[in-house]
């Protein structure tokens, strides 16, 4: 199926890593155009020369913490440098959390209301007169199941993703008049960089291999029993992307193996 995506401009915030780079991969193969952003910059222009090596498309790497509105302005100013248009905002950058409300400092929840929410809200704003200039285009925020089944170690991160999805729906409603639709991805358990990190320390605790642990966890939450990789996931992120998935809009999509408890 030809997703017409050949000659879009993309721009993926989390670029350079796990489901952001997978995303970015599986546009590039369509033949879009990308601008990927994230932190550590080594690890961002090395990604993006690998794609453009890759691929016969244009992928421009610019480093920016999208916690901080400084660090947008300066991305979307050189967005307005390269492009005159852009086609696709993908909202991706993120990470999880470890607290309780008890002892959580107003700083934490401060910084991650700047990734998750106010990222998008700032993102959106600056980009949706480019999409307008292209008459049209596709917003996608990457939020998490956890925005509507917690897991109750990471409040703070519960909290935002559930801001963000509700942002993308009033996003939604005000855009699609422009011919832009907006929509959020929920995934459940993606077998990325971080979680292979996160289960070596804490298998090493248990007495187990970090795919032991990793296995145990998927069983415990998921019908399907393991993991998603990137590269599933992302599959859904292009469609989502293209105008196949023309008469979607202000939505919630789950791509969680079936971990939601209820019916949504
Ligand atoms: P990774 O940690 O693998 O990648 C995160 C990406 O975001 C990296 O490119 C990282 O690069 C970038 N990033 C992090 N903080 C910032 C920042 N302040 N400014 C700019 N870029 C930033 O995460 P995942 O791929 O696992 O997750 C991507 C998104 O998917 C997140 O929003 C996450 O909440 C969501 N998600 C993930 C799930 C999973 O199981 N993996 C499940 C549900 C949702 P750098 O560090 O260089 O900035």
């Amino acid at each position: 199926m030809d997703l017409q995506l050949k000659d879009k401009v993309a721009v993926i915030t989390g670029g350079s890593v796990g489901i952001g780079l997978a995303v970015a991969y599986a546009l590039a193969a369509e033949g879009a155009n990308l601008v990927l952003c994230a932190r550590n910059r080594k690890r961002l222009f090395q990604v993006t020369e690998d794609i453009q090596q890759q691929f016969p498309v244009n992928a421009k790497a610019i480093q920016a913490d999208v916690s901080k509105p400084e660090d947008i302005e300066s991305l979307v100013r050189q967005i307005n440098g390269q492009y005159q248009g852009i086609d696709i905002l993908i909202n991706n950058a993120g990470v999880g959390s470890n607290e309780t409300i008890m002892n959580a400092a107003d700083e934490k929840w401060q910084y991650y209301w700047d990734l998750h929410v106010m990222a998008a809200v700032r993102l959106s704003r600056a980009l949706v007169p480019l999409m307008k200039n292209n008459g049209g285009g596709v917003i996608l925020n990457n939020s998490s199941i956890c925005a509507k089944q917690p897991l109750y170690y990471e409040p703070i991160y519960n909290t935002t993703k559930a801001a963000l999805s509700m942002f993308s729906k009033c996003l939604a409603h005000e855009v699609i008049g422009e011919n832009i639709r907006v929509n959020t991805v929920n995934p459940g358990l993606i077998m990325t960089p971080d979680w292979r990190k996160t289960a070596a320390e804490l298998a090493e605790k248990e007495g187990i291999t970090a795919d032991e642990y990793l296995d145990r966890l998927a069983k415990k939450y998921t019908p399907i029993g393991r993991f998603a990789t990137p590269e599933e996931l992302a599959k859904f992120f292009v469609f989502l992307c293209s105008p196949a998935a023309s008469y979607s809009v202000g939505s919630t999509y789950y791509v969680d193996g079936g971990w939601l408890n209820v019916v949504n």
